[in-house]
């Protein structure tokens, strides 16, 4: 059979790997493989080309995508899509791996209504992807935000800080409340556990009054303006406050050891289902299994909060 590989949506750490996986598990397979640039775009572009062992020779250590990723919004419009489907037949492409977020996966399932058969792995730092326990990037996203939040506890040790640290995850606050949990943060703020403001203020108050040096605050994205927020803290809670948005940061880098095994096992079972004649689904990981789930099942479910680290956070405090 012969096979394309794409990347789309945001870039996260794993995607390498993942497009290794793929293209080793498909040459070992006795499948063709061909790699697609810049997601979407390079389908409607005809921008193919057949990949080797050696093309993803090195890569399993490199953050970022060789193939590239890109937005393309018209993918929307199914004349775009239909000359997405005929460059792909005219190359003698019968099936699609797409590595990325939810509207890569609107975009997969859009194209298997179409009768093209595709298959998603979850490539996202967000974890915001229902059906599995964990997206590929996520773990080594994590480890940055550990990172970043040990030493920025250093400074607001150091200078008696109360410190607001914004997380990236859209509308998902798995990175927050992991990292929160991994750095002992004393306010943990997502979505799914949205803030009171004069809550947090009090406790504040509460904490300078017992002597303590430091508080971290760590918040997902989008849930209010962290500077303002931290100049609102600085005003009523003694604590001086700054803010710091980690943002594209988070997005980079080498993938973990965690995010390069779940790359292999998910690239490797992506062509184990196209060998058996499964498309139209999307792969995950669940109790350390691998599954898969119908696009259509995915994109109508939700993400499970990780109400039990968060309340964890909170026990251990
Ligand atoms: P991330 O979670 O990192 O943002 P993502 O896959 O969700 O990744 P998007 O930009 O939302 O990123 O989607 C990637 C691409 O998928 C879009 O640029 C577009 O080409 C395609 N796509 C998104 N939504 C749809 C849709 N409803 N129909 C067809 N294609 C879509």
């Amino acid at each position: 059979m012969k096979i394309a590989v794409l990347t789309s949506g945001g870039d996260a750490p794993g995607m390498n790997p993942a497009i290794r996986a793929v293209v080793r598990a498909a040459i070992n397979s006795g499948h063709e493989i061909y790699g697609v640039m810049d997601g979407y775009a390079g389908l409607v572009s005809g921008s193919f080309e057949k990949m080797s062992r050696k093309s993803v020779s090195e890569i399993l250590d490199k953050g970022g995508t060789i193939l590239g990723t890109a937005r393309l919004k018209e993918f929307n419009k199914p004349e775009v899509r239909q000359i997405a489907i005929h460059n792909l037949r005219e190359e003698g492409i019968e099936a699609l791996v797409v590595i990325g977020g939810d509207g890569t996966y609107r975009g997969a399932e859009a194209l298997t209504e179409m009768g093209f058969p595709v298959i998603g792995l979850p490539g996202t730092i967000d974890n915001d992807l229902p059906c599995t326990d964990y997206t590929i990037g996520f773990h080594t996203a994590l480890e940055t935000i550990v990172d970043a939040l040990d030493k920025i506890r250093d400074t607001s040790s150091s200078h008696q800080r109360c410190s607001i640290v914004e997380t990236m995850g859209r509308h998902c606050g798995d990175l927050a409340v992991s990292a929160g949990l991994s750095c002992g943060a004393e306010f943990i703020i997502t979505p799914e556990h949205p803030m009171n403001k004069e809550d947090i203020i009090e406790r504040l108050k509460i904490h300078k009054s017992e002597g303590r040096r430091n508080a971290i605050i760590v918040i997902t994205e989008n849930v209010c303006n962290v500077h303002e927020f931290a100049e609102e803290i600085t005003a009523k809670s003694g604590f001086a406050c700054r803010a710091t948005v980690l943002g594209y940061v988070q997005r980079g880098g080498s993938p973990c050891a965690e995010d390069r095994i779940l790359a292999g096992r998910m690239g490797a079972y992506a062509i184990d289902l196209l060998s058996q004649g499964i498309s139209g689904v999307a792969v995950g990981i669940q109790s350390n299994k691998m599954v898969h789930y119908p696009f259509s099942k995915v994109l109508a479910s939700k993400t499970e909060p990780m109400d039990e680290i968060f309340e964890l956070a909170t026990k251990i405090r």
